[in-house]
């Protein structure tokens, strides 16, 4: 297994926004995005594609994504797009796979 950094963009990687009915929407732009959702890293190597692999959601902070919609953590981001996207602290996954990695100039990297 190598621990190489991934791109997002290969991972599926989404801009999204809450979803009224729960979870999440994918919208267009990096302005509008309110979270990023992307496959994992760790278990799209394991599996060797995106098939049985789960995805990982990040909201942002400050930009209006209400306190109660899970997971209720907040995330830093920088960056104008996908390809430059960088979150802020590192993301820890807390069921199976326990993927712990960072999103930095649009790549997931293993912490
Ligand atoms: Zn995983």
């Amino acid at each position: 297994m190598t621990h190489a950094p991934t791109k997002l963009e290969i991972l599926c990687a989404r801009f999204v926004v809450p979803s009224a009915k729960g979870g999440w929407r994918e919208v267009e732009t990096r302005a509008e995005a309110q979270g990023i959702w992307f496959l994992c890293p760790l278990c799209f190597e394991h599996h060797g594609g995106d098939v049985g692999t789960h995805g990982i959601l990040a909201w942002f902070v400050g930009v209006g994504v209400r306190e109660m919609v899970e997971p209720t953590t907040r995330w830093k981001a920088f960056g104008l797009s996908m390809e430059e996207l960088s979150l802020s602290p590192s993301i820890r996954t807390q069921n199976g796979c326990k993927w712990h990695g960072w999103v930095r100039s649009g790549e997931a990297v293993p912490a």
